[in-house]
């Protein structure tokens, strides 16, 4: 078996000097003011009502035009530089294989997430097609131009996966139907799949079949919080939201039912005040019902009202991440794991010569999500530095290399293999 001994552990890579996990205590969210009644609710855009020309690349010195879905979506930096549509390199990344899309509209999302670059509270302060989600800009683009594109490509297409985020807005669930429906007039289920990265909270049993029946791939339900009294703080009453975890369990068991099996999950965030044996027990829960997660690693987003809080620290984030991949993919279950007292992983459950090879492997460290076309355990979306900065990864939003894999285990504190055959 694979022991770690927590307490002779020395400062990791990323978090020197302090804790290696961060505490529920330590993780409070800043309470949120509301806007101004003249910034509420997108009226600086609407009452601009400039008109969309072509692309719109966030820009704080221009007015923002009035862009709506389903005529125009919003997508990630890596997904408009892949598409074309937006110059640019990514570090050791040639292209990103997930086609992101966000809903966009000028009043923006409606509920206040403490982690999230998109919430309500920062409405006076930015307008919503400007504002920063996991670490960079969405460009917007219209969706027919979007469709043309990918289905000009046709099988050159570098996209393995196209994903529809919604957001907490009233025509999120109608947009939702319009874009798949824009999608699969013109693209395959076959060629690129789509996933839904859903909103519970306005959304009913009924809907999610909709999107099945229309032939949606995956569906998945942003969590985010792994327990009760998290979700609260970060997503509910604690800052406003409007959002419960019961509504969102409700959905869950929706999509395993109409989905079915390995064709839902659920998005986590790693570092929000959870320890890692409540984690853990959540993604365990996860595969039993049939299901996969996907897992972030908490980065303070500028402008969110956790922006003055601790990134996870990356022994944390990476014993997480080792684990989570072992019950997702190697079938080892929590229960043969074992936790010290802060409930951290002290040893995974298996023999050290087998976790060195999945170590090595680096799979377990890259981005997760919904499958592309390499391999079932290899996600599409690779979410090029969502949940950390290049100089100091995460998610491996690529396949990591040796170097790549000795600062992984001085980070779990686990020495090189090399090494350890000397
Ligand atoms: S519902 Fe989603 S987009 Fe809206 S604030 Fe919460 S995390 Fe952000």
């Amino acid at each position: 078996m694979t022991c770690l001994k927590p307490e002779d552990r020395g400062p990791a890579d990323g978090n020197a000097g302090s804790l290696d996990f961060n505490p529920f205590d330590a993780m409070t969210p800043r309470l949120p003011s509301e806007a101004d009644k003249t910034a509420r609710n997108g009226q600086r855009v609407k009452s601009n009502d400039v008109t969309p020309t072509g692309v719109y690349k966030p820009n704080y010195n221009i007015l923002t035009p009035h862009m709506r879905s389903p005529d125009y979506v919003q997508m990630s930096t890596a997904a408009a530089i892949t598409l074309g549509v937006m110059n640019g390199k990514m570090h050791r990344c040639a292209c990103t294989r997930c086609l992101n899309l966000l809903l966009t509209y000028p009043e923006g999302c409606r509920a206040n997430c403490a982690y999230c670059g998109l919430a309500r509270h920062r409405e006076a302060e930015r307008d919503y097609a400007d504002r920063n989600f996991i670490r960079v800009d969405w460009p917007a683009v219209p969706m027919e131009e979007i469709v043309d594109i990918v289905a000009r490509d046709g099988e050159n297409s570098p996209f393995h996966r196209m994903c529809i985020s919604m957001i907490t807005h009233p025509n999120s669930d109608a947009d939702t139907v319009t874009v798949l429906k824009k999608w699969t007039d013109r693209i395959t289920a076959d060629s690129i799949p789509v996933s839904i990265l859903s909103n519970p909270t306005t959304m009913k049993r009924n809907d999610v079949k909709v999107l099945k029946d229309l032939g949606a791939d995956i569906f998945t339900v942003a969590l985010d919080a792994a327990t009760p009294a998290l979700f609260g703080r970060t997503r509910g009453k604690g800052v406003n939201s409007p959002h419960s975890w019961k509504k969102y369990w409700e959905v869950l068991n929706d999509a395993r039912d109409i989905f079915g099996n390995q064709k839902f999950g659920a998005h986590i965030i790693v570092g929000m005040g959870e320890t890692e044996h409540e984690v853990l027990t959540l993604v365990q829960q996860l595969v039993d019902m049939g299901g996969h997660s996907h897992m972030f690693c908490f980065f303070p987003e500028k402008g969110s009202l956790m922006d003055h809080l601790p990134a996870t620290p990356r022994d944390q984030w990476r014993r997480v991440q080792l684990a989570r991949y072992l019950i997702d993919y190697v079938g080892v279950r929590i229960d043969q794991m074992r936790f010290d007292e802060e409930g951290r992983v002290s040893d995974f459950g298996l023999p050290q010569g087998e976790l060195d090879t999945i170590i090595d492997a680096g799979i377990a460290f890259r981005t997760s999500g919904c499958p592309g076309k390499f391999a079932e355990d290899i996600s599409a979306c690779d979410r090029p530095y969502g949940d950390s900065p290049p100089s100091d990864i995460a998610s491996f939003p690529f396949q990591p290399i040796k170097k790549d894999i000795k600062k992984i285990r001085r980070q779990l504190d686990m020495r090189d293999r090399a090494l350890l055959e000397v």
